[in-house]
């Protein structure tokens, strides 16, 4: 009859359309071949970048902190915090007797857009102004604080209080800032308003600071990942091994047997020689020339959540295209840089949410969409999302694994103090991780541990530290 012809056309169509749209995300499916391989590239990029031999593309920057705290750690400081769009200004302290016993005051201010991408004077005299609020607001303008600066890009430290800015990521791009000292630059912006004064004792990149403030909790944390608006980590490595400052004095403080340095291993940039080409699909290579570091963070774009959404509408654009999504009609919003931030990404992929929830996020977006749509951009979503968490899995696995061989050991227990809103707020970014961690680095034991406040307190605390050392 006619009507079973046309159930069955409606039928063979939509199992075509499945058809092509699987086929389309078929790149993003990694093998476990594939993720042993991301890891092993992983794990020989962390051992060049400890290498004397030029720039790497895993940078492993030394970051001058040499232990982990040890809970007599005192006194009252400022943590300041340029990571993505946001400044915090913290006041922390750290008070006798109680151990653990911190209290936090904070504020965050947002740097506009034209501020992260216009002159490298101008940003820091913003930071400045948001630090002069803050101190405003605590009363504290006379105080003189030692303040911890954690600022959350690569930089070349030569001591604790030191940082050249190696490159800009995530989208800031002020002028005259690479290559110079991001403190001096604080300090000469702090002199020019002439208002307040700052002791400056410590820079610290934001995985050390998360590092820092989970090891203050739980003495087995060896390890910081930051999965948000970028994507990085550190851990604690041998001293005689960061071949980089063994010509320097191989500094041993007190006398411990191995004497170790917290290294920020800045993996973002794995696959900038061309070492992750294999898995590069064509969507992740336009997201990349279109950024404003085109070649450059070649592992953060595929893992962190200022990239993801673009993955997604990269890849929702060409299924429009193709005519199997949005009835094959490109709107204005779809070529939209940016309108998939993490916090939509987590909300279309809750498994709370009926359908009808995520066309009614689609709506909100300015996508108007069928249920096969929704159904259609969940799974892409699922599988960009599934992907980066793998990669940051198999990452991962290599540096716990290093640190493992390091010390000799068959097994080892260690804890990964973690920060960022991938991790915290995507439904199922932080079990895939450890899922793909636990299979990749089979003898060691991963506990992911959230940070609360991380990478501020943990600056603090490395600059209680740092100004013991200084005083004593
Ligand atoms: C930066 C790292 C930082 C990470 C997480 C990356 O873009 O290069 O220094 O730790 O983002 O914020
Ligand atoms: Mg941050």
């Amino acid at each position: 009859s006619k009507g079973a012809a046309l159930v069955t056309a409606v039928a063979q169509r939509l199992a075509s359309r499945k058809r092509q749209v699987d086929e389309t995300l078929a790149p993003f499916k990694l093998s476990q071949e594939q993720l042993q391989l991301v890891k092993a590239t992983m794990r020989a990029g962390l051992e060049a970048g400890l290498k004397n031999k030029g720039p790497s593309a895993v940078k492993m920057l030394p970051s001058y902190v040499y232990h982990t705290p040890d809970g007599t750690e005192r006194g009252k400081y400022l943590a300041l915090d340029l990571g993505g769009t946001n400044f915090r200004a913290m006041l922390v302290k750290f008070k006798k007797g109680l151990q653990n016993n911190t209290r936090l005051y904070h504020k965050i201010y947002t740097v506009p857009l034209e501020i992260m991408q216009g002159t490298g004077e101008e940003l820091f005299d913003h930071l400045a102004q948001y630090v002069s609020d803050f101190l405003d607001y605590m009363g504290m303008k006379k105080a003189h604080l030692p303040a911890g600066f954690t600022f959350s890009f690569p930089c070349e430290q030569t001591a604790i209080d030191t940082g050249i800015l190696v490159s800009w990521t995530k989208g800031f791009k002020a002028t005259d800032c690479e290559g110079h000292d991001v403190v001096n630059l604080l300090r000469e912006a702090i002199k020019r308003r002439n208002e307040y004064d700052l002791d400056i004792v410590a820079v610290v990149n934001d995985t050390v600071g998360t590092m820092m403030s989970c090891a203050y909790e739980d003495p087995q944390c060896e390890v910081g990942l930051i999965a948000g608006t970028g994507s990085n980590a550190c851990y604690m490595e041998e001293l005689k091994n960061i071949e980089k400052i063994r010509q320097k004095k191989q500094k041993t403080e007190g006398d411990e047997e191995t004497p170790e340095m917290c290294i920020n291993t800045e993996w973002g940039g794995l696959g900038d020689d061309g070492s992750l080409d294999d898995i590069i699909t064509p969507f992740d290579a336009e997201v990349d020339h279109n950024s404003v570091n085109s070649g450059k963070q070649r592992f953060e774009k595929l893992t962190s959540g200022m990239y993801l959404g673009e993955i997604v509408r990269e890849v929702l654009l060409d299924l429009t295209r193709g005519g199997l999504l949005f009835r094959g009609r490109v709107t204005e919003t779809l070529k939209t840089p940016g309108i998939f931030q993490t916090k939509y990404l987590s909300q279309i992929e809750s498994d709370r949410l009926a359908l009808l929830q995520v066309r009614s996020i689609l709506q909100h977006l300015g996508l108007n969409s069928t249920c096969d749509d929704s159904i259609i951009v969940k799974e892409v979503c699922g599988a960009v999302s599934r992907r980066a968490a793998e990669l940051c899995g198999a990452g991962m696995a290599a540096v716990v694994d290093k640190i493992r061989e390091n010390r000799g050991l068959d097994h080892l227990n260690i804890t990964v103090g973690v920060d960022g809103a991938l991790y915290k707020l995507h439904p199922h970014f932080s079990g895939v991780l450890q899922e793909t961690t636990r299979v990749l680095a089979p003898q060691c034991n991963v506990t992911f541990l959230p940070s609360e406040e991380g990478s501020g307190k943990g600056a603090a605390l490395i600059t209680a530290v740092a100004r013991q050392k200084r005083d004593r």
